[in-house]
């Protein structure tokens, strides 16, 4: 086996064991292979180890990635910030975007997807406490912005995303994914269908299964130490 494929049986392994410590089944959670600064090889290696959803934060990268590999079985997510002049080539390559935390974004992204494309699917993200960086909506304009991106024709709402600062110390990993399981609960509870708990990365994803992640975004764990940013 790969290097690429032992990583993933690991991760899944992980997955799967932080499931049980909880009582939730394993198919509850999805790995999203976290695939920038890493060559087309490494994605297809990862592909014949049988993942299928792939992650990328950068838009220029991941279009040549895309056009090299073509393979119409993988699912492109985009991850990282978006910028409002970048959304035409996100909206006809990608099937799901995890970083709409502006409605300027979300506009321009349904207005771009092509109409014989299924609806992007789309997870607004939210900037909970203690979050490393600055993208993301405020968690009090959460409920706004999931109603405005929810009315656009050509995306469908999923659900939540969350990017936390990194800690080694598991209960206060667990917080901020505590945070975003209770947004999520109480647009649910304000008639929003969320089904989508995008959080969890290679250090914490027990802590964001514990809280009820539906799909971790792992690339480490996988694919080894980025050299590049
Ligand atoms: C890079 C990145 C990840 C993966 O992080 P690892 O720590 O390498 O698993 C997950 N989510 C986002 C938004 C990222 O930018």
């Amino acid at each position: 086996m790969s290097d690429i494929a032992t990583n993933l049986q690991v991760v899944r392994e992980r997955v799967g064991a932080a499931c049980a410590a909880v009582g939730r089944a394993p198919d509850e959670v999805r790995i999203l292979a976290v695939s920038k600064t890493w060559p087309a090889a490494a994605v297809q290696a990862a592909a014949a180890a049988g993942q299928r959803a792939f992650g990328e934060n950068y838009v220029q990268e991941a279009l040549e990635k895309i056009a090299v590999i073509a393979d119409p079985a993988l699912e492109w997510h985009f991850i990282g910030p978006l910028q409002a002049n970048k959304t035409r080539p996100v909206a006809e390559h990608f099937a799901w975007v995890h970083s709409v935390d502006r409605l300027r974004l979300a506009e321009r992204l349904s207005a771009q997807r092509p109409d014989d494309a299924v609806p992007l699917q789309v997870c607004v993200q939210v900037n909970v406490s203690g979050e490393a960086q600055k993208s993301g909506c405020p968690p009090e304009q959460a409920a706004h912005l999931c109603r405005q991106v929810a009315a656009l024709p050509r995306l469908r709402l999923r659900g939540l995303m969350a990017i936390p600062a990194p800690s080694d110390d598991p209960a206060a990993q667990r917080r901020p994914f505590a945070e975003l399981r209770r947004l999520q609960a109480a647009l649910r509870d304000d008639g929003l269908e969320l089904d989508t708990l995008s959080m969890g990365m290679s250090g914490d994803l027990e802590a964001a299964v514990a809280e009820g992640a539906t799909l971790v975004r792992i690339g480490t764990a996988i694919f080894g130490e980025r050299t590049k940013p």
